[in-house]
């Protein structure tokens, strides 16, 4: 690698939510911060779009304004269906901030570099990174079109292939992610479909799902997500996906006028925060890099702008690099891996029809069970709270929503 022309103290490799949140809260405590990020803004990321209560409180903390990303949508409550066929809408709390809403990442993630750049971050869009090395006291990054770059941190946030972890000879070759989604936007939806978020449990995707979140302009974003080793292989999703699509059910939802935006898009989701290396020399990886999703349903904004946040500050409370390094381990396995394992294990009950149909049902069984059980589903509280008593406080269960 050619010595560098470029210092700086971060370099952050992706723009996404967990890039842009380590690069404003460096940013903001006075680092210089460089992000790079393959694509340009405003670019699509195959997603839900789905925000959850975690990931609305962080991005309050971060200061975005919702009124500013064109297609969001506040959600009050979802609509479950069972394998059986029974449906239970499952209220939020009203009054009391925002607990769950959905917004395309295309218009989200560029509010997002746009707060990074706001927080004096340098933000370079449309250069990959193409190569990386440690050395004794930082990381030189290759970055296309500009050049060498030297960082005394690496934040890789460049999500599930995060090419960070393979420059860096840490990415397992063989691994694919633990779930296979697929996303297409739909203009023109019914009038439910468009106010309305909804998850189906059909019988044969279980653990997975499909779903139709509501978004601004009479448009949803329609998708499934399979677990993969499940019934259905990966090759198999494009037929199921217009099988799906004619499913009574999913096709009146949706409505008699709903016109597909543009082809449907797939891409996985790697749920093993608890199996991959958080950190190399100099780096600590971020968000998908860091396989940070729920391996329950697949959630991963709140959890990359959160991991994007620990990042950032144990590299600002720490000198000693490996201090930094475990004190970003430690966190994320505080506030993370117990729920991981949970989630993990209640995707296990998922996995058949009749645990499928016995969550729906006991989660529907009182008014009080339908409002936590929405809570809970959108990560208001860490989803193993209540067998971690180290996490509990005063007002762990009853805390109002974001932007109150
Ligand atoms: C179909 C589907 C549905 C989903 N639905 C939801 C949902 O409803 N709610 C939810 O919370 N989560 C959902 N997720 C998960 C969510 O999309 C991810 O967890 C989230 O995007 C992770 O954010 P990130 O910042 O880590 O990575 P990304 O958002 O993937 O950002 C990574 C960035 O790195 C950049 N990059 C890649 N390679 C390079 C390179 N060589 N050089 C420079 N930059 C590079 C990319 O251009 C990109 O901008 C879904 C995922 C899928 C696939």
């Amino acid at each position: 690698m050619p010595s560098p022309d470029r210092s700086v103290d971060v370099v952050v490799v992706g723009a996404g939510p967990a890039g842009a949140a380590a690069a404003t809260t460096l940013a903001r405590a006075g680092r210089e911060v460089l992000v790079v990020d393959k694509a340009t803004f405003p670019r699509d990321k195959i997603c839900g779009d789905g925000l959850t209560t975690a990931a609305l409180r962080e991005l309050e903390r971060l200061g975005l304004d919702p009124s500013t990303v064109a297609s969001w949508v506040d959600v009050d409550a979802v609509l479950v269906r069972s394998p059986s066929g029974r449906q239970v809408s499952f209220p939020l709390p009203s009054g009391e901030g925002r607990f769950a809403a959905v917004a395309r990442r295309r218009d989200l993630d560029e509010r997002l570099v746009a707060l990074a750049r706001h927080a004096g971050a340098t933000c370079l869009e449309g250069h990959a990174l193409s190569g990386a090395e440690a050395t004794a006291d930082g990381v030189v990054v290759q970055v296309e079109g500009v050049g060498a770059v030297r960082a005394g941190w690496a934040v890789g946030a460049d999500g599930m292939w995060s090419p960070l972890r393979r420059a860096l000879g840490l990415a397992d070759p063989t691994y694919r992610g633990e779930w296979h989604a697929f996303r297409q936007y739909f203009s023109d939806v019914s009038d439910a479909a468009s106010r309305q978020l909804v998850v189906w449990f059909e019988a044969d995707l279980l653990p997975g799902y499909a779903w139709s979140f509501p978004l601004a302009g009479g448009s949803a974003n329609v998708g499934f997500g399979i677990l993969r080793g499940s019934s259905y292989k990966v090759a198999d999703m494009g037929a199921l996906w217009r099988e799906l699509l004619v499913r009574p059910h999913i096709r009146d939802f949706l409505g008699a006028t709903a016109r597909p935006e543009g082809p449907h898009r797939a891409w996985p989701i790697p749920a093993r925060v608890d199996r991959v290396a958080l950190t190399g020399p100099r780096t600590l990886f971020v968000g998908d890099a860091a396989a940070a999703t729920d391996p329950m349903t697949g959630e991963g904004i709140g959890q990359a702008l959160a991991t994007g946040r620990w990042a950032a500050e144990a590299i600002l409370a720490a000198h000693d690099p490996e201090l930094v390094r475990s004190t970003y381990e430690r966190r994320v396995r505080h506030e993370l891996t117990v729920d991981h394992r949970l989630a993990e294990r209640l995707a296990g009950v998922l996995r058949h029809p009749l645990g499928a149909r016995g969550a729906v049902r006991l989660a529907g069984a009182t008014a009080w069970t339908r409002r936590n059980f929405a809570r809970w589903l959108f990560e208001d509280y860490p989803r193993a709270l209540l067998l971690t008593p180290s996490r509990w406080h005063r007002d762990m269960l009853t805390e109002p929503g974001a932007y109150r």
